[in-house]
């Protein structure tokens, strides 16, 4: 076997799932058709569940220093200014990062790509996979080198993160079924100056459509989109300097663009694979889902789809686990890919919309609606919760249990387990629970009841046990995710719930891990450290 995991594409999905394989041991193989990473911003958007995963890949600092906060989205109906929707800590003590940030989807593959270096993977540029059989012990794949030439290698397993025009999605005959949305989008880069609240996001309403203005870094960057008026739709030589007039006939004559550095149309697809995995090949980020834009989805879409994929794959690859456990993938994320299609699909026909009705409803009712309902703190939380993904979770996965119920509200097998900040020492300092957690293996929380010593439990160094005291600031904080009482939660590595009850055996977690396909052995040497071999 050449490699254990081939990974196609080395955009932001398929860099996110290599460092996943390599934080837990294995060194996939990367490849990408291009000469290098891309130079274009497209997404812009980082969402609160990806900052959460930075921060576990020790990448967090970086992000944080190059994007910019959102601090809030002004809404302008018909060229006047209608409504401020505050954005900042939205989502306080839902998250350590309770915001969006602006951060350009070069600069996350820019760091990724950096981090996977330090792991000591590097990208085979210049490598294009064209094609692909399966066997049954590993896939055969074809990939053309850099000197153009073509050569063979056999991987156990082959991740498909090469983008809409999928070829491991095609070569695999899985069908993408959906359609284009009838408009062209365009998105420009541009340094420009005009009514646009400053370092915020203005979001222009019109009968006709809208105009996103997000501000970027550097003095008067502004990243425009929008969608091309009908009658430049046919043109093939549009410039940005063609849609000027338009944009400025709606946004007010005192906006004036110096400079565009990047402009580009494009028309959005929304489709979704029929399945996400072929036996040995799987299908992740835009080979998997494209969508609209509409809520800075996309990217990150794909960068949890890999964060999904990547834990059970090393311990399939590791032989701690048994192949069936990768069958959680598709179960688990085709349902969120479905969701997500079908939420972004309903804002985005409203938007663009032609229909008079819909621009009324645009220019009138949409912003003050918006700016009202996110006064209310229990909108907010929805809101922050969906477009942030803290709130996907998996409860109808095969790999949630729960062994008794637990009060109404608590979080339940398959959430992602909420942040939170307790004492994990008697007498000790209140700690920020996420930092403790360690997502190269499970996690288990006992609370309100004697924790069982790691090694009691049979599966060395697979297992980190938390005892979480009793103490009035741990009751008071608990109280706060309606947990009262004897608990336990066992976190799979990617933070979700996977076992929960209230008195912990033992044997309940060891069987829980047996049953979900994890190799437990009875003596402490068997659990291999996951990070041991890194
Ligand atoms: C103009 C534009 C603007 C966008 N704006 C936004 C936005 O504002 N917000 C948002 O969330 N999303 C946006 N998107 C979508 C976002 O860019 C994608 O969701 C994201 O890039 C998906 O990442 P990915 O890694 O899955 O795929 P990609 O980024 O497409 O990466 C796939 C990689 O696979 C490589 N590849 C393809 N085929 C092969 C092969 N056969 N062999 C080897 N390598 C191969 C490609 O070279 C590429 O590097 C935008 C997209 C575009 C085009």
């Amino acid at each position: 076997m050449d490699t254990d995991v081939l990974i196609v594409g080395a955009g932001p999905t398929g860099l996110m799932l290599a460092n996943q394989l390599a934080r837990r041991g294995v060194r996939a193989m990367i490849i990408d058709r291009h000469s290098g990473p891309a130079q274009q911003s497209r997404a812009m958007a980082v969402q609160a569940r990806t900052l959460e995963i930075y921060s576990k890949m020790g990448i967090i600092d970086e992000a944080l220093q190059l994007g910019r906060e959102g601090t809030g989205a002004n809404m302008w109906a018909n060229g006047k200014w209608t409504a401020r929707i505050p954005l900042g800590e939205i989502g306080k003590s839902l998250s350590p990062f309770p915001f969006v940030l602006a951060l350009g989807q070069d600069d996350n593959e820019r760091i990724m790509g950096a981090k996977l270096r330090e792991c000591g993977v590097e990208v085979q540029w210049n490598t294009e996979l064209v094609g692909l059989q399966q066997q049954s012990e590993h896939v055969a794949v074809t990939l053309k080198q850099p000197d153009g030439s073509t050569r063979k290698f056999t991987a156990a397993w082959v991740a498909g993160c090469d983008g809409g025009r999928s070829a491991v999605r095609e070569l695999s005959g899985i069908t993408f079924p959906g359609a284009p949305y009838e408009h062209t989008f365009f998105v420009a880069d541009t340094e420009a100056t005009g009514p646009m609240k400053p370092g915020e996001l203005n979001v222009y309403l019109w009968q006709d459509g809208f105009h996103l203005f997000f501000p970027m870094r550097g003095k008067d960057r502004w990243r425009v989109i929008g969608i091309l008026p009908k009658a430049l739709r046919a043109r093939d030589d549009l410039k940005f300097e063609d849609l000027i007039s338009d944009i400025r006939r709606e946004a007010g004559a005192e906006l004036s663009f110096k400079e565009c550095s990047w402009f580009s149309t494009y028309r959005i697809h929304h489709r979704c694979a029929e399945r996400f995995r072929d036996r040995r090949c799987f299908l992740l980020g835009d080979a998997a889902h494209v969508h609209s834009p509409a809520g800075g989805q996309g990217m990150n879409t794909g960068l949890q789809d890999a964060y999904n994929l990547g834990w059970k794959l090393a311990l399939v690859v590791k032989r701690q686990a048994d192949a069936a456990l990768l069958d959680s993938y598709e179960q688990e994320r085709l349902p969120v890919a479905q969701r997500l299609l079908r939420t972004t699909d309903r804002i985005f026909r409203l938007l663009v919309s032609d229909s008079w009705l819909a621009g009324v409803f645009r220019t009138r009712i949409v912003a003050k609606v918006m700016a009202r309902a996110m006064t209310v703190e229990r909108v907010r939380d929805v809101a922050f919760r969906t477009i942030s993904q803290i709130g996907i979770r998996y409860r109808k996965s095969p790999l949630s249990q729960m062994l008794a119920s637990l009060p109404e509200g608590a979080p339940v097998a398959g959430d992602r387990f909420p942040w939170l900040h307790l004492k994990l020492q008697p007498n000790g300092p209140v700690e920020d629970l996420f930092q403790r957690l360690d997502d190269t293996r499970f996690n288990l929380l006992v609370i309100g009841q004697p924790a069982p010593a790691a090694g009691a439990l049979g599966m060395g160094d697979l297992i980190r046990v938390h005892a979480i005291p009793d103490d009035p600031a741990n009751a008071n904080e608990l109280a706060r995710i309606h947990v009262s009482g004897p608990a336990f939660y066992l976190l799979r590595p990617d933070g979700h719930v996977g076992l929960a009850g209230r008195e912990l055996e033992a044997a309940a977690v060891t069987r829980y891990l047996a049953e979900h396909h994890v190799r437990v052995d009875k003596g402490t040497e068997a659990g291999v450290s996951l990070r041991a071999a890194a």
